[in-house]
């Protein structure tokens, strides 16, 4: 079976008084609508990794993450959507959670690691399928060359052009992809990179691994919210606002602290009026079932 999904992400204008009173045009990517479960930018990184691990002949596609990893779980429905085999990797003790519930279902077998022994990967990799010829390695989070192309092609799709383009960042994959793709489009457009752990500063690192040649870009490194799969009360507001006001279902983790970053630039005048503005939502909606009881909702 040819390694392609068809797929519908639209660009969808915000409307809100804030905008209006600055004078900006927000838009947003909808890469959350790319397919329910592999869902937003992790298609995009799984894409050239499955023809890449096709073409060598590979049938067991073995990859890493969280209990709550949306990378985990986009691989699980990828691999049984193209007819691989799947493990994934868990840090930390035996768990089950929803997501991990996801993964089992589409029939990924789960391997838990202490955590001292999860930072050695290509050992681990080793360890259980060193011996066997049908083992494809993907690091955590789809990190890799074929990663970032295939996240490069956002730009391919976009019909009109943008002043600024906002990107949530966990390994800097996505963030480096679109980055080649406006560099490659010879585009004018700035790109800000939303870290969503603490002490983001090291994401530059990552990010330009990636690049296939050296750019500038802003990182807003203060919309962490106490780090990864942190979330403080006025971004759990912001979250239930955005959801309320947009129909546009976002996540606290990842897409939430990209568009608050965004709102908040917005309103400290950090934008010329006049800017048109694109958020990427990257999807992971599933990340909300973890994060029910932050949200505080009569039922
Ligand atoms: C995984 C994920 C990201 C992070 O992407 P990187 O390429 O690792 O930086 C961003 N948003 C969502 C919703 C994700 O699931």
């Amino acid at each position: 079976m040819d390694i392609d999904l068809e797929f519908y992400s639209p660009v969808h204008q915000i409307n809100n008084e804030l905008f209006d009173k600055k004078g900006l045009q927000v838009f947003i990517k909808r890469d959350d609508l790319i397919h329910p479960v592999i869902s937003g930018n992790k298609w995009r990184k799984l894409k050239y990794l499955l023809k890449k691990a096709r073409a060598e002949g590979k049938t067991h596609l073995v990859t890493f993450g969280g209990a709550y990893s949306n990378h985990l779980l986009a691989t699980a429905a990828a691999a049984a959507k193209f007819g691989f085999k799947s493990t994934g990797i868990v840090r930390g003790e035996p768990v089950n959670n929803d997501i991990l519930f996801l993964c089992r279902l589409h029939g990924m077998n789960l391997l838990f690691t202490d955590r001292e022994s999860y930072r050695d990967k290509p050992a681990l990799f080793k360890k259980y399928f060193g011996d066997t010829p049908e083992g494809f390695f993907i690091d955590e989070g789809g990190a890799s060359t074929e990663g970032a192309k295939g996240c490069s092609e956002l730009i391919d799709e976009l019909a009109e052009t943008y002043d600024h383009i906002f990107c949530a960042c966990g390994t800097g994959t996505t963030a480096a992809g679109i980055i080649n793709g406006i560099q490659s489009h010879g585009l004018s457009t700035q790109f800000h990179a939303v870290p969503v752990f603490k002490n983001g500063g090291f994401i530059k690192g990552e990010i330009d691994k990636f690049l296939l040649s050296p750019a500038d870009y802003e990182l807003h490194t203060s919309y962490h919210f106490g780090g990864y799969g942190k979330t403080e009360e006025r971004l759990i507001e912001f979250t239930k606002q955005f959801v309320a006001s947009t129909g546009i279902l976002i996540e606290p983790v990842y897409t939430g602290k990209m568009l608050f970053a965004l709102y908040d630039l917005a309103a400290k005048d950090h934008f010329k009026p006049g800017s048109r503005i694109l958020a990427i939502h990257s999807g992971g909606i599933w990340g909300l079932l973890g994060m029910k009881d932050k949200f505080k909702l009569k039922s």
